[in-house]
């Protein structure tokens, strides 16, 4: 825990999961400490919830994402048109685990006639918060300032490997976030002491099974 610092807020600015519901968004959560503004994943409906928040995509200082699932992240270029048309005038800073680089790029190479169009006929002064600065981490400290300091650590998602939560610190506060996990030892550990813990929480029974793994 440091010497001096803010405190944090936290937005749930989605908790659904990929049951499909009207009132619940996809997983994105936002973090506010000291200026700064941190967003754990991008899930439908994000950037609506972001503007519901009051909170522009202009000012963002980076996305984080738990895992590829597609509920985690399908709004990622949404959020970086919005952002633009908000403002922003640097790249859209992304910390993913492995695989993020690939994925991000081919999301942007998908849309990039798109955008070519937007720019040529919108004419922003600027042009730079179309571009992605993408970090791939692996467990530990991915962000640290004086203030600030961001950690993840592995989780159990079953199959998808590699999946994150994140540890927030602040001399005030340490929020975590679990991320998709089974019962995790890791996560345990992580969560001894926490202020908050924003836990991930599916249950079984209530998603429609139609022919979910033959059955
Ligand atoms: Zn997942």
């Amino acid at each position: 825990m440091r010497e001096g610092g803010p405190a944090m807020l936290v937005t749930l600015l989605g908790t659904g999961c990929p049951q499909v519901h009207p009132h619940r968004f996809g997983p994105a959560s936002l973090v506010q400490s000291g200026g700064t503004s941190f967003l754990v994943d991008c899930g439908s409906g994000v950037t609506q919830r972001m503007a519901a928040a009051g909170v522009s995509g202009a000012r963002l200082d980076a996305l984080l994402l738990t895992h590829l699932h597609s509920d985690h992240l399908v709004d990622l270029y949404q959020l970086v048109i919005s952002s633009w048309h908000q403002g922003r005038d640097r790249p859209q800073r992304i910390f993913g685990p492995a695989g993020t680089r690939d994925f991000a790029l081919a999301v942007m190479e998908a849309w990039r006639k798109e955008r070519e169009l937007r720019i040529a006929w919108e004419r922003r002064p600027s042009t730079e918060g179309l571009e992605l600065d993408i970090i791939e981490f692996e467990e530990g400290v991915v962000w640290d300032t004086e203030t600030l300091r961001i950690s993840a650590f592995a989780v159990d998602h079953g199959p998808v490997k590699p999946a994150f939560g994140f540890l927030f610190e602040t001399a005030q506060a340490r929020v975590a976030f679990s991320g998709d996990t089974t019962v995790c030892e890791n996560l345990v550990s992580v969560a001894q002491d926490v202020d908050l813990l924003v836990h991930e929480c599916f249950i079984h029974h209530e998603m429609a099974r139609g022919r979910m793994r033959g059955a």
